[in-house]
């Protein structure tokens, strides 16, 4: 008989984390990786953006030539996907990455933007979602300038990203925010915990 195979149940845990460039999630996602006792695994995604210096393929990113990225996007291997910063750049999440990592047990991190949230949200309505920031937008300012890597122009530009992804804040379950490194992680921790007693 022909019939589809039912997909294996997933065993893991979905976990969408976003937050405005220059609040410091990624340091956050990673001292989670490293200090969290859970079996968590950052889903690494695909992008068309040329490796920044350090940044390792397979690791940071899968990094695609335009032409790779559409053919995957045609065959359907995205969970989502979409142009970030109307730069002509791709980024997306791999089906085959969460699914594989939800079936063997894990808890699959996603560090994405607000749109790949809500496009996940449709596809894994169960999703944990944590929204990681700075407090405020002048706080943001601050660091951001404090960073001192961005010239006049892409500090309003990301200003801007910020702001409008702010409004997005209620989409989110959970927020976090990063005064202190050591407690927006213990926070992150103490949020991914908490999952495993749900019913
Ligand atoms: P960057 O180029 O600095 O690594 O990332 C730029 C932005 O792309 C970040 O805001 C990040 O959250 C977002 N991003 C990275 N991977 C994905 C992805 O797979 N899907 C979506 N929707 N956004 C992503």
């Amino acid at each position: 008989p022909s019939e589809t195979p039912t997909p294996a149940p997933a065993h893991g845990y979905l976990v969408v984390i976003s937050g405005p460039s220059g609040a410091g999630k990624s340091t956050v996602v990673h001292e989670v990786l490293a200090k969290c006792p859970l079996p968590l695994e950052l889903s690494v995604s695909a992008t068309t953006r040329k490796p920044r210096p350090g940044e390792v393929d397979g690791v940071h990113y899968h990094f695609l030539s335009h032409d790779e990225f559409r053919t995957r996007r045609e065959q359907g291997e995205f969970l989502e996907c979409k142009e970030v910063f109307g730069r002509g750049d791709w980024y997306g999440t791999l089906q085959n990455t969460v699914s594989t990592g939800l079936a063997a047990g894990k808890w699959v991190l996603l560090e994405i933007d607000v749109e790949g949230m809500l496009a996940v949200l449709q596809k894994f309505p169960q999703a944990e979602t944590i929204f990681i920031h700075s407090g405020s937008i002048e706080e943001l300012e601050r660091r951001l300038r404090q960073r001192n890597t961005e010239t006049e122009d892409s500090l309003a530009r990301r200003l801007e990203v910020a702001r409008r992804e702010l409004t997005f804040l209620s989409h989110y379950r959970h927020q976090v925010i990063n005064h202190d490194l050591d407690t927006a992680v213990a926070d992150v921790c103490r949020i991914l915990t908490s999952l495993a007693a749900r019913p």
